[in-house]
C-alpha cells in the first residue's frame, strides 16, 4: 500500500490473491523467504509516453500511452491494450497483474503483460483512430517483438485497431513479423477462432463447473452485461447449449428480451454499426431497454455472466442476485465483481467462475495464434475450439485440485489464485534472485 498509493484496482487485486495464499504459505515458508511475493507484484517495467495525435479538423491531442511489462518467467510478455478514458497506471497494473496468472493456468508459454492508453475511441472517425493507433506504435515498437512482448485487444481495441497498429509496426521494422499482435484479421495473419475464445471460454469453464452439481446450461435462464466482444460470444455459446439468454447491457443501458436475445442483431448493432444497444429496441419491440446499466442484474436469471469491465458488480447487486435465485456466476471480465460481492457468492454458496481461470480462453487462442504465425500454417476454426475446450477443462481441473489440496474443495478462486501462482512461483524459483 505505501508503494502504490491510491492504486486502488491494483491494490484490490493483490489482495484476493493474497487471501487465497495463505494456506499455501503455511505449507511452504519458502515462498516467503525467498521474497516471492515482493517480487512477483513489483512490475519488471513499465513504460508510460506521450501519445500525439491530430484530430480531422487539425486540432492536436495529447494522450498517455502505457505498457506494463510484469512477469516474464514463463513466456514473452503477453496481454491486452485498452483504449478508454478511464485507463490509468493502476488499472494498468491490475490488468497486467491479474494476466500473471490467468496466463500460467492456460498452460502456455507466456508471461504477463497489458497495456493501452487514456484514449477515448468513442466518436472518433476512422481516420482519427488510424492516427491515433500510428502514434501509438510509433513508441510501442521499441518496447515489443514476437519473442519479447506481444499485445493484443482488450476494450475499445478491436482487429480494426490491431490492423492498424500491425502496419505501423510492420513499417517501423521494414519487415513483417506476424507474432508480435494477436487477434489479427484472419485474413492477415490472425487465428480463426480467436474472435469468439474468451465468450466461448467462459461458457466452457460455466458449463464445467454446474456439471460438478449435476447441471446444465440446459433451460436455464442466463444475463450478460456488456454488448462487446467478450459478451456477444458468451451469449452465443450460452444460446447454442441450450440456454435461454434473456438480457446484456452497454455502458448506457440494459435491454430484456424474454423471447431470447437475438444475436445476430446484436452483433449488428454493435460489431458492424457500432451503435447503441438501444437501438435494439427498434427491430424488437416486445422487448425493453433500461437507461441505467448496472439494473441488468436486476433481471431474474439462474447464471449471471458480467462480460462488460471492473467493479460493474457490487454488493448491492450481488444481494439482488442472490434474492432472485441465482446458481452460478461466470466472470468473463476482469475483475467484474467487488471483493464484497464475492464474498456474499461465496457465504450463500453460489457457485462462482472466476475471471483468471473462467476468461483465459482468449489468451489461450492468443497463444495459439503464437504458435500458428511462428508455424507458418493456419489450423481450422473446429481445430482451435477444440483445443479450446480442453484447455479450459484442463483449467477447471487444475483450480478444482489446487484447492483441493489446499484445504478449500470447491472453492474455484483460491484454486485459481493458487495453481496460477505456484506454476509461476516456481519458476521464478528457477530462474535465481532477479
Ligand atoms: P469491448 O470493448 O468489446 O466491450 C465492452 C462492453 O462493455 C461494451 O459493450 C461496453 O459498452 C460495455 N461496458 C463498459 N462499461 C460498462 C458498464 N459499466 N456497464 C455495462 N456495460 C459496460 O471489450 P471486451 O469485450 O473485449 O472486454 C470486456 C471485458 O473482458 C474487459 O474486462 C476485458 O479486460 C475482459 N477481457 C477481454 C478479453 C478479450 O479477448 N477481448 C480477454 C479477457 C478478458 P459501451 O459500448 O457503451 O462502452
Amino acid at each position: 500500500k505505501r508503494r502504490n498509493p491510491n492504486e486502488v484496482e491494483f491494490l484490490q487485486a493483490t489482495r484476493e490473491i493474497f487471501d487465497s495464499l495463505r494456506p499455501v504459505f503455511a505449507q511452504h515458508p519458502e515462498y516467503i523467504s525467498s521474497g516471492i511475493l515482493e517480487r512477483l507484484t513489483e512490475p519488471e517495467r513499465i513504460v508510460t509516453f506521450r501519445v500525439a495525435w491530430e484530430d480531422d479538423a487539425g486540432r492536436v491531442h495529447v494522450n498517455r500511452g502505457y505498457r506494463v511489462q510484469f512477469n516474464s518467467e514463463l513466456g514473452p510478455y503477453k496481454g491486452g491494450l485498452r483504449f478508454h478514458p478511464s485507463v490509468n497506471s493502476s488499472i494498468m497494473k491490475f490488468l497486467a497483474f491479474e494476466q500473471i496468472f490467468k496466463n500460467a493456468l492456460t498452460g502456455q508459454p507466456i508471461g504477463a503483460g497489458k497495456g493501452g492508453a487514456d484514449f477515448d475511441p468513442k466518436g472518433k472517425s476512422d481516420r482519427e483512430i488510424m492516427r491515433f493507433c500510428q502514434s501509438f506504435m510509433t513508441e510501442l515498437s521499441r518496447h515489443i517483438g514476437p519473442d519479447i512482448d506481444v499485445p493484443a485487444g482488450d476494450i475499445g481495441v478491436g482487429k480494426r485497431e490491431i490492423g492498424y497498429l500491425f502496419g505501423q509496426y510492420k513499417r517501423l521494422k521494414g519487415g513483417y513479423e506476424a507474432g508480435v499482435l494477436t487477434g489479427k484479421d484472419p485474413s492477415h495473419g490472425g487465428s480463426l477462432g480467436r474472435k469468439e475464445a474468451t465468450g466461448y471460454g467462459t461458457v466452457y469453464f460455466t458449463e464445467e463447473m454446474l456439471k460438478e452439481y449435476d447441471m446444465s446450461l440446459e433451460q436455464k435462464t442466463v444475463i450478460v452485461s456488456g454488448s462487446g466482444n467478450v459478451s456477444i460470444y458468451a451469449m452465443e455459446k450460452a444460446q447454442q447449449l441450450g440456454a435461454n439468454v434473456i438480457a446484456c447491457s452497454d455502458s448506457s443501458g440494459y435491454i430484456v428480451d424474454k423471447n431470447g436475445i437475438d444475436i445476430e442483431c446484436v452483433k449488428q448493432l454493435k460489431e458492424v454499426e457500432n451503435r447503441r444497444i438501444k437501438d435494439y429496441l427498434k427491430t424488437h419491440p416486445d422487448s425493453q431497454y433500461f437507461d441505467d446499466c448496472s439494473g441488468v442484474w436486476s433481471v431474474p436469471c439462474d447464471i449471471a455472466l458480467p462480460c462488460a469491465t471492473q467493479n460493474e458488480l457490487n454488493e448491492e447487486d450481488a444481494k439482488l442476485l442472490i434474492s432472485n435465485g441465482v446458481l452460478a456466476v461466470g466472470e468473463g471480465a476482469n475483475m467484474p465483481c467487488t471483493n464484497e460481492a464475492l464474498t456474499l457468492f461465496q457465504d450463500h454458496g453460489i457457485l462462482f467462475a472466476p475471471a483468471k481461470a473462467a476468461n483465459a480462453g482468449g489468451v489461450a487462442v492468443s497463444a495459439m495464434e503464437m504458435a500458428q504465425n511462428s508455424m507458418r500454417l493456419r489450423w481450422t476454426s473446429e481445430e482451435v475450439d477444440a483445443r479450446l475446450h480442453v484447455v479450459m477443462r484442463s483449467i477447471y481441473e487444475s483450480c478444482i485440485d489446487a484447492a483441493e489440496r489446499f484445504g478449500k474443495p470447491g472453492n474455484l478462486i483460491m484454486g485459481a489464485n493458487v495453481a496460477g501462482f505456484l506454476k509461476v512461483a516456481d519458476a521464478m524459483a528457477a530462474h535465481g534472485l532477479s
